[in-house]
């Protein structure tokens, strides 16, 4: 971008909008949960500036502004979605929709609450405890956006009572690439359009959500089986008999495994199991009647723990960074069948998979197969990597559909819509934003920027043909090549910069970004800030100050997803920082004065029992 269209960028907003243009700021954009080699060969995935508009009226007036000299647009939550959804693919800017983040208006009589979309599930919750209500599902991913979750996908904890994301919203607020604002109504027929289409349309100002009481008990049941089939039969029969719990998911053998070696204790017998939450006690006493004979009831203190832990679902502390995922939603009763083939899938390839299952409807399970890898092996990493296109595949021919679009699940876009609604989409697209400037090159069809040669391989019909060869071919390399797990890290810091999954949780409660808003402080970007270093780069002096921004309080841990000893990290780092640059006291001091003056430190502390 220009610098003159910059400068005057910047005149617009004035104090507005935060503008970050420093290179390494930016860089923080350019990836995104799982990481795709040669991303940055194909793409421009570093924006030319990131913009934190702290008004609607900022937003609009830069949208407006983008649509005038067709600067391209990528809206940005809190970044926790994966599949190349969130990074830039041409040069452009990310709009940090992270301080659009207020509850505007809460109508208690009606049930409803009006809240501007960068605001976290996390923060909803807490703030309608106060008033006695709730919101009626939320996504695991509990720190992401109320704008991304309805971008994206729509199913997450409480789907098989509430339904679907779109029946707990009963208006929104769109802001078009023209700068028009406008107001939809769930009965209006624009109004799914918005859902699942990962920002294609226009970006979301605000929703108005249906609530619920909140609940006055948590009662979760954890019940073995002998295998999958055993386990989902139960699962289908229970819905179908009439017991309604709040939340079913299904968890493998290889998950309850994993999270013994994680404790260090085999306090989880290593079987297929159901994780059934209940609010009513007559609902759980139908369901433990309903089980015997059925499964095998574990300790209730050990159910309530998993409960917990619905929020952590990738928690691994494995070294292997790189949470490789295959997600779809698949009917019921194909959902054995499926992971029959899926299991004989990944043996050959030698993959190490978890499932974990959430029932969102009476017939259907959205189904989340995840394999942990390591991108620093490239050649192995490259070859799991065709493991979940052809997962995905697996699934679609048993009637599954593909869960999440982002760039690298494009090839399946027809699997995702019908022909019909993908017509209605794209029309939809070029009248409203017929330069392509929001999200541009994903979605629909990728286009890299060589000539768009490796974009043609994106083809649906040529990507298919691609992984039909690779399920041919990867097993027989995997064995040749006798691929091995990685290796131990080196140092502490190494080993938590290279376990860090890069999915945001631990920006939630993290103090220093909270009155700040500086993204350099999120713990993941602190994390790529020593990954740099590890690697022998050259950072900014500034740079290396900000990572001393930091209370130390160790918040973070508590809701990585990945466990990580992040304080540990913290202090290596700071050593290794102080060694090479110096320790900036004096930013240290201030800032510490500034976070202890701070009113919503305190209270934020206070509800966290700092
Ligand atoms: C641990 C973990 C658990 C997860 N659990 C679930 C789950 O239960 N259910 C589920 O569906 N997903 C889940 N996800 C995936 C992801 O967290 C969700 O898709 C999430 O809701 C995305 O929200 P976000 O704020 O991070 O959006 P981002 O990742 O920042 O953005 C997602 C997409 O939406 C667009 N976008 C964001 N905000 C707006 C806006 N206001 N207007 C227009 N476009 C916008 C972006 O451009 C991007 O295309 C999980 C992820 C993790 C890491
Ligand atoms: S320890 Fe530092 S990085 Fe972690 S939450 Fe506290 S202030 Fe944030
Ligand atoms: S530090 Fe933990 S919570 Fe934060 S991005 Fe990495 S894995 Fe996720």
């Amino acid at each position: 971008m220009e610098l003159a269209l910059k400068t005057r960028l910047k005149e617009l907003v004035g104090n507005d909008a935060t503008i970050r243009e420093r290179i390494f700021e930016r860089e923080l954009c350019s990836s995104d949960i799982s990481a795709v080699p040669f991303a940055k060969r194909l793409f421009n995935t570093t924006p030319e500036l990131v913009i934190q508009p702290l008004s609607i009226e900022a937003l609009t007036q830069i949208v407006q502004f983008a649509n005038e000299e067709r600067i391209a647009v990528f809206p940005r939550g809190s970044a926790s979605s994966g599949l190349g959804g969130i990074i830039p693919t041409v040069r452009g800017v990310v709009l940090d929709l992270s301080c659009l983040n207020k509850m505007l208006e809460l109508d208690p009589e009606k049930g409803t609450l009006q809240v501007q979309t960068g605001v976290r599930w996390s923060e909803i919750l807490e703030f309608l405890k106060l008033h006695n209500l709730s919101v009626r599902a939320y996504p695991s991913s509990f720190f992401s956006t109320v704008g991304g979750w309805i971008n994206t996908g729509g199913y997450g904890i409480g789907s098989l009572r509430f339904g679907h994301l779109k029946d707990q919203v009963e208006a929104i607020e769109v802001l078009f690439p023209s700068g028009e604002l406008k107001s939809i109504d769930s009965d209006e027929e624009e109004f799914v359009r918005f859902f699942g289409t990962e920002g294609q349309f226009g970006i979301l100002v605000t929703a108005t959500l249906k609530l619920r009481r909140k609940p006055t008990k948590s009662l979760p049941l954890l019940i073995y089986f002998e295998g999958p089939g055993d386990a989902f039969r139960f699962m289908t029969e229970m819905v179908q008999a009439d017991i309604r719990p709040y939340h079913i998911m299904y968890l493998d053998a290889a998950h309850l495994e994993t999270v013994n070696k994680r404790l260090g204790e085999d306090l989880f017998r290593v079987n297929d199991a159901a994780l059934v939450e209940f609010e009513e006690e007559e609902e759980r006493r139908n369901c433990i009647e309903f089980a015997e004979h059925r499964g095998i009831l574990e300790e209730e203190y050990l159910a309530h723990y998993l409960w917990h832990e619905r929020l952590f679902p990738m928690k691994q502390r494995s070294g292997r960074p790189t949470p490789l995922v295959c997600e779809l939603l698949v009917p019921l009763k194909r959902a054995v069948l499926y992971l029959t083939q899926v299991k004989r899938l990944a043996k050959g390839y030698r993959a190490e998979i978890q499932v974990e299952a959430h029932l969102v409807a009476k017939d259907k399970a959205l189904v989340m197969v995840t394999h942990h890898c390591d991108e620093r092996k490239l050649f192995p990493y490259l070859l799991h990597m065709t493991l979940i296109p052809a997962l995905m595949k697996l699934g679609i021919a048993g009637g599954g559909v593909p869960y999440g679009v982002g760039i690298w699940n494009t090839p399946f876009i027809t699997d995702r819509f019908d022909e019909r609604t993908l017509t209605i989409y794209q029309t939809y697209k070029k009248k409203v934003d017929p330069h392509h400037l929001l999200n541009p090159n994903k979605f629909f069809a990728v286009r890299t920027k060589w000539a768009d040669i490796p974009g043609i391989l994106f083809k649906p019909f040529i990507f298919r043909a691609l992984i039909r060869s690779a399920v041919v071919l990867t097993p027989v390399l995997v064995r040749l090549m006798g691929l091995k797990e990685p290796g131990e890290a080196e140092s502490c810091l190494e080993e938590t910069v290279y376990s860090c999954m890069k999915c945001g949780s631990c920006a939630a409660l993290c103090p220093a970004y909270m009155v700040t808003g500086d993204e350099s402080l999120i713990p993941k970007n602190k994390l790529y800030l020593a990954k740099k270093l590890l690697a022998g780069e050259m950072i900014a002096k500034s740079d290396s100050d900000k990572a001393f921004l930091c209370m130390h309080c160790g918040l973070c841990r508590e809701v990585c997803q990945n466990d990580l000893d992040l304080v540990t990290a913290w202090s290596a780092l700071e050593r290794m920082l102080e060694d090479k640059y110096g320790k900036p006291e004096e930013a240290i001091r201030n800032f510490v004065s500034a976070i202890e003056a701070d009113e919503d430190y305190w209270r934020f502390a206070y509800a966290q029992k700092i």
